[in-house]
C-alpha cells in the first residue's frame, strides 16, 4: 500500500507497568499492511485508565481514508491467504496463540490498565483468546457438510465453502482483547482478512496484539484502524470492498451498522446488548446461587453483555437471597487493579459510563426502588460505583428493562413458575438466562421456554470455545465461538459437475 505520511517513532506499547505512565507526545498509530501507520489524519485522543482517570497514552483518530488504506491492504493480502490450505492457516494461527502465550502477562496489564479490570481476570481473557485463536485453528481442519455425491442423475454436487473477503470486526471497551480474539479468530482462520476498529476507549491491547502478530501474520491479514465509531466504523460499514461487517457492541451501534451495510448489501454479523434474567427457584441452593451472582453480576463491574442483573426469585426464598447477595456484594474487595491481584472489582470504564450508571440509579429511587447495599459513586478518584443491590422494584421500572451495564443486580420476586418465565422472555434482549433449581423436570423444560441464546442452569457466564455465543431478538444475530463461528465467516458454494458430457 502507499504511505500517505512517514512513519513516526511512536510511544512504547510495553503495557509491562501497571502504573498509570506518562502521556508521550506521539500518538500511538493505526497498524496497517504489518507496520505502524500515522494514517492521514491529525487529531488525536487520550487513553485514560478508568481506576485513576489519569490518561496514559494518546492515540490517533482515523478518517475515512486510513480505511480506504487498511481495506487496500487487506484486499491485497486475501488473495494469497484464502489459497492457504486450512493446515498451513491453522499453523499460522497456532504460531499467533504461542506468541499472545509469551506475551500474556503484558497484555494482561496493559488490558487491566486500560479498562480497568482486575489482574486476575484480564489474565482469564488473555488465556480465552489463547485457546480461542488454537480452537479456530484445529476447528478449520475439521469442518463438515453434506458429502459430496449424486442428487441429480449423472451429476456430482459437492459443497465448497470459500472465505468470504476482507471482514470488518468493530469491538467494545468491556472485553477489548478477548471480543477481539473471538472474531479475529475465526475470521482469518476461515481464509478472511481483517480491519479491526476497537473501541475508541479501550485501543491498546488490539494495537499491541497486531504488532505481536506481525512476525506470523502475512503483512495486510489483520490490520487496526482506531478511531470514532461514526467515522472510521460508518466507513467500514459503507465500504464496497468490505464483505462482512461483524459488530460487537450496543443495540444503537448495531442498528447504525445493519443501516449502513444496507447500501451495499453486505453481510452484517452482530452481537448486541443483554438483560440477562437469573430464575431462582425456592430448591436452588441459594448459596451457590449467591456466588453466581457476585461473580457474573458484579465481575468486570457489570460490564458484560451477559451479566447476571435482574434477579427473579421465587418470594418464599425472597429474604434468604437477598441477605446472601448483600453480603457478597460488601464483600469484594473493590479498588485500583494496580493495587494488587486481590482487588476484584473495579472502576467503570470512562466518567460518562459511570454518569450514566449513576443516573440510572437515580432514577430508580425516584420509581420506589430501594438500595440494599451500595446504590452510589464512591468518593475518590477514578470512576467507581458500589456493588449494588437494589430491591422493592415496582412492575416494569427502566432498572430492570433496560442494560446498565454496571455493579447493578435488581431483585423481583415471583409466586409461579408460569410469570416468572413470562417476566424473564417480556425483554427486548435474547442474549442470555440463567435457571437455579435442584428440580430435575424444570432444569431440562425451562431452557425450552427461554427467547436466550444461552442458558446456564445453576450456572452463569461460562463459556467453552467450542460452543456458540450470541442472541436473539435485540441482542443481534450472528454467532461467535464454535464452528458456527466459522460457518457465519465463509460462505457456501455448489459445484455441480454434469458427468454425461
Ligand atoms: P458501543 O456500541 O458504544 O461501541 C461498540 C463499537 O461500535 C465501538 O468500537 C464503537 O466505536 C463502534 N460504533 C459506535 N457507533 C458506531 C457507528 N455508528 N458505526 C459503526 N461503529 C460504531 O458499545 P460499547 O459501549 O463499547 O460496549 C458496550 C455494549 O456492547 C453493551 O451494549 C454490551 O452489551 C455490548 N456487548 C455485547 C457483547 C455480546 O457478545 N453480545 C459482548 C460485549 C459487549
Amino acid at each position: 500500500m502507499t504511505e500517505t505520511r512517514p512513519q513516526i517513532e511512536a510511544a512504547p506499547l510495553t503495557g509491562e507497568d501497571p502504573a498509570p505512565v506518562d502521556v508521550e507526545p506521539e500518538a500511538l498509530p493505526h497498524f496497517v499492511d504489518g507496520a505502524r501507520w500515522t494514517g492521514t489524519g491529525t487529531e488525536t485522543r487520550p487513553v485514560v485508565n478508568p481506576a485513576t482517570g489519569q490518561p496514559i497514552a494518546r492515540v490517533l483518530c482515523g478518517t475515512a481514508a486510513d480505511v480506504d488504506q487498511a481495506v487496500a491492504a487487506a484486499r491485497t493480502a486475501f488473495a494469497e491467504w484464502r489459497q492457504k490450505t486450512p493446515k498451513d492457516r491453522a499453523d499460522v494461527m497456532l504460531e499467533a496463540a504461542a506468541v499472545v502465550e509469551t506475551h500474556a502477562e503484558e497484555l494482561a496489564r496493559l488490558e487491566s490498565a486500560n479498562a480497568g479490570k482486575p489482574m486476575p481476570l484480564a489474565r482469564e481473557d488473555v488465556a480465552f483468546t489463547i485457546d480461542t485463536l488454537r480452537f479456530m485453528a484445529g476447528a478449520v481442519r475439521a469442518q463438515q457438510s453434506l458429502s459430496a455425491g449424486e442428487y441429480v442423475a449423472g451429476r456430482t454436487s459437492m459443497i465448497v465453502r470459500e472465505p468470504v473477503g476482507v471482514v470488518a470486526a468493530i469491538t467494545p471497551w468491556n472485553y477489548p482483547l478477548l471480543t477481539a480474539a473471538w472474531k479475529i479468530g475465526p475470521i482469518l482462520a476461515a481464509g478472511n482478512t481483517c480491519v479491526l476498529k476497537p473501541s475508541e476507549q479501550t485501543p491498546l491491547t488490539a494495537l499491541r496484539l497486531a504488532e505481536l502478530l506481525a512476525d506470523v501474520l502475512p503483512a495486510g491479514v489483520l490490520n487496526v484502524v482506531v478511531g470514532d465509531g461514526p467515522v472510521v466504523g460508518e466507513a467500514l460499514a459503507t465500504h464496497p470492498d468490505v464483505a462482512l461487517v461483524s459488530v460487537t457492541g450496543s443495540v444503537r451501534s448495531g442498528q447504525a451498522v445493519a443501516r449502513a451495510a444496507a447500501e451495499s448489501l453486505k453481510r452484517v454479523h452482530l452481537e448486541l446488548g443483554g438483560k440477562a434474567p437469573v430464575l431462582v427457584f425456592a430448591d436452588a441452593d441459594l448459596d451457590a446461587v449467591a456466588d453466581g451472582v457476585a461473580f457474573a453480576g458484579f465481575g468486570n463491574s457489570g460490564q458484560d453483555c451477559g451479566a447476571a442483573c435482574r434477579v427473579l426469585v421465587e418470594e418464599s426464598v425472597y429474604d434468604d437471597l437477598v441477605a446472601r447477595l448483600v453480603s457478597r456484594a460488601e464483600a469484594l474487595a473493590v479498588g485500583d487493579p494496580a493495587e494488587g491481584d486481590h482487588i476484584e472489582m473495579g472502576p467503570l470504564v470512562t466518567q460518562a459510563h459511570r454518569d450514566r450508571v449513576v443516573g440510572f440509579l437515580d432514577r430508580a429511587y425516584a420509581e420506589g426502588v430501594r438500595a440494599a447495599t451500595g446504590g452510589k459513586a464512591p468518593d475518590g478518584d477514578g470512576f467507581f460505583v458500589l456493588p449494588t443491590v437494589l430491591v422493592n422494584i415496582p412492575d416494569g421500572a427502566e432498572c430492570t428493562r433496560e442494560e446498565i451495564f454496571g455493579p447493578v443486580v435488581t431483585v423481583e420476586t415471583f409466586t409461579c413458575e408460569d410469570a416468572m418465565i413470562a417476566a424473564a422472555n417480556g425483554t427486548r434482549y435474547g442474549l442470555s438466562a440463567s435457571v437455579w433449581t435442584e428440580n430435575a423436570r424444570r432444569a431440562a423444560d425451562l431452557p425450552g421456554r427461554l427467547d436466550f441464546g444461552t442458558v446456564w442452569v445453576n450456572d452463569h457466564l461460562a463459556f467453552a470455545a467450542e460452543m456458540p455465543w450470541g442472541g436473539f431478538k435485540s441482542s443481534g444475530y450472528g454467532r461467535d465461538l464454535s464452528a458456527y463461528a466459522l460457518d457465519d465467516y465463509s460462505r457456501t458454494k455448489h459445484v455441480m459437475v454434469n458427468r454425461t458430457r
